[in-house]
């Protein structure tokens, strides 16, 4: 039997790593394509295939598409961060929405017939008390998020007139690392919250600045759903799955939020250690509160996260950490 073969753009990240490792746990081929601008070379699992090239380079991407017949894309690579998109939104857009586009008309030249995007919460730019489905408005807060919406419309169209089966998953806040200790995360700089958490605790840097304290939650700090890196590549395979029914939306998280002083809190009991911690003002474009409603991919494919209490993402996390103080490069 031919395995199946998949291309994973960013397969050098954090998410796609993952889900390159998931793929080829359970046989199938894989090529990772990764300019490394900001994935690393280690943390490409091994009996994938590595090109390193950058989604600008159409001839790199053309060679790559015309060479092997893909049975479906993971289009993970871009930037990736609400704060940056709002000093640099043309690039981000140009850069996300640029690379996104060539690749989808690249998939419909070649006749690649499934595609998962890496979509994200940063759609949902309104406020909202309660759990995120996939009906509430995209709206989206940032350049960023502006540039997942318009690859969501996009694949819409490509579907429509070409008959691409599209998933779009839009992740809430993804943490945690490989239970086995092979991959983790590893971001220069880092930003996001749990690993500076853990590197405060650690003493790998002097505080943790809480980034502001006055929202309308119940500790004022900011409220996120923190979901599992593992669980997200599952969720991918689900999702690919599904698409032998037609394309798919789907909002992915744990369903629970988690404050920012909670995640301190969750950190001192894994670690065992205190965390310094300074009070700042708040982060431009950070919303109070983003949870979501994943009952649609639930009951859809079933699937339902396996590691998700915050402190097993956090230990998870804690375990890379530890034992990579210089993250891949050590
Ligand atoms: N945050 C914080 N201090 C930091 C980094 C993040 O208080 O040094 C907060 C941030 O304001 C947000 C939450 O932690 O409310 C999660 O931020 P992160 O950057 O990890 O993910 P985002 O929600 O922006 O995707």
């Amino acid at each position: 039997m031919i395995r199946p073969h998949y291309l994973v753009t960013g397969g050098a990240g954090f998410v796609g790593s993952h889900l390159a490792a998931a793929l080829l746990a359970r046989g199938d081929d894989v090529t990772v394509y990764d300019d490394l601008s900001t994935g690393h070379r280690a943390a490409v699992p091994p009996g994938a295939r590595l090109v390193v090239a950058d989604l600008a380079d159409t001839a790199a991407l053309e060679a790559v598409l015309a060479a092997t017949r893909f049975d479906a894309v993971f289009h993970f690579a871009a930037l990736s961060l609400v704060g940056d998109s709002m000093q640099h939104p043309l690039h981000y857009l140009r850069t996300n929405i640029g690379n996104g586009l060539a690749l989808i008309d690249a998939c419909v030249r070649h006749r690649v017939p499934r595609f998962v995007l890496s979509s994200t919460a940063a759609l949902f730019g309104r406020p909202s008390d309660g759990p995120i489905d996939e009906e509430a408005p995209v709206e989206p807060g940032s350049p960023y998020g502006e540039s997942k919406a318009a690859l969501e419309r996009a694949l819409l169209w490509a579907g429509r007139v070409h008959g691409l089966r599209a998933a779009v998953l839009r992740y809430f806040n993804a943490a945690g690392a490989d239970p086995d200790g092979h991959l983790g995360e590893d971001h220069r700089p880092e930003t996001h919250l749990i690993p500076l958490v853990i590197d405060a605790a650690l003493g790998r840097r002097p505080e943790i600045a809480v980034f502001g304290t006055d929202y309308p939650t119940p500790d004022g700090t900011c409220i996120r759903d923190y979901i599992h890196v593992s669980d997200l590549a599952d969720a991918h395979l689900r999702a690919l799955a599904r698409l032998d029914l037609g394309s798919v939306t789907y909002n992915l998280g744990n369903g629970a939020g988690h404050s920012v002083l909670e995640v301190i809190r969750a950190v001192e009991r894994v670690g065992g250690r205190q965390v310094p911690v300074r009070l700042a003002e708040r982060r431009l474009g950070d919303p109070a509160r983003l949870v979501a409603a994943s009952d649609r991919i639930r009951g859809e494919t079933g699937w339902a996260p396996r590691h998700a209490a915050l402190d097993t993402i956090v230990a998870h996390a804690w375990a890379w950490r530890a034992a990579h103080p210089l993250g891949y490069t050590g």
